[in-house]
């Protein structure tokens, strides 16, 4: 399996290591999340994504999902298809795809001519096939609905966790997957902002390990949502952790596990 990390800014520069929005593709045809993929690179390149997972309705989780289905619309009859659990399709429904916000693609596609996006209901512990990868939905703890992702290829398992606060069965699931080569688990406020991670429900670099300590298996670990503001800062105390293998994630750099 290949992940890269989509980058989210615009900059004259290399320098754009902020993260304003997530995205993260797997082996160029999957995404999970939706904040950058249709700001990413150009519509051939967006047209490579066939699968868009969302983890939840977070708007830095789906802000160019509305482009995205427009830039990747060819016609064809088999379109991108969107999944999530039913509170996060919900509100694609009535807080995106609403004929104020952006056109009902959802509603367009029932017709043949114009088939922008299918929807499918995934819903936590379940399990889906998509290319070869088995997906599997775990509930994890946000403000809102909110799942994560372990895919897993037979060679290779990863595990994906954001956003979250302190949480249990993804842990439990990921240690009895023997062939676990990588976790992407989130670390968004610095450690002084405790409360404000606490009431968004999020982690700081402090309760980041206490959630690394409950995987008992040695693995690389890679930081992902580090907060624009604060991610110098972030991105420091997780270097003062002196933990070996913990990464902060590059982007547009090809992990392959
Ligand atoms: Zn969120
Ligand atoms: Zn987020």
């Amino acid at each position: 399996m290949i992940t890269r990390l989509i980058t989210s800014n615009v900059h004259g520069s290399d320098d754009c290591n902020y993260q304003f929005l997530t995205s993260l593709l797997v082996n160029e045809s999957i995404a999970i999340d939706a904040g950058a993929i249709g700001f990413y690179s150009s519509p051939k390149e967006q047209e490579k994504i066939r699968h868009v997972l969302l983890t939840h309705s977070h708007i830095d989780h789906l802000a160019s999902l509305p482009i995205f289905i427009e830039n990747v619309f060819t016609g064809r009859p088999d379109p991108v298809i969107v999944y999530g659990s039913t509170p996060v399709l919900d509100c694609l429904q009535s807080d995106v795809f609403n004929n104020r916000i952006w056109p009902d693609f959802i509603e367009l596609s029932k017709f043949p001519v114009s088939r922008f996006l299918d929807i499918k209901t995934f819903e936590p512990n379940q399990t889906i096939t998509l290319e070869g990868i088995n997906i599997t939905s775990i509930n994890i703890n946000h403000v809102v609905p909110t799942v994560g992702y372990i895919f897993d290829d037979g060679k290779s398992a990863i595990g994906y966790v954001s956003d979250t606060a302190e949480t249990e069965e993804i842990w439990e699931r990921l240690n009895k997957q023997a062939n676990l080569k990588a976790v992407f688990l989130e670390v968004t406020f610095p450690n002084h902002l405790q409360w404000l991670a606490d009431v968004s429900k999020h982690l700081t670099p402090k309760t980041f390990k206490l959630e690394l300590q409950k995987l008992k298996k040695d693995v690389p670990i890679f930081a992902v949502h580090l907060k624009g503001r604060y991610r110098d800062q972030v991105a420091k105390e997780v270097a003062d952790l002196n933990l070996p293998n913990v990464h902060i994630t590059k982007f547009l750099k090809d992990y392959t596990f």
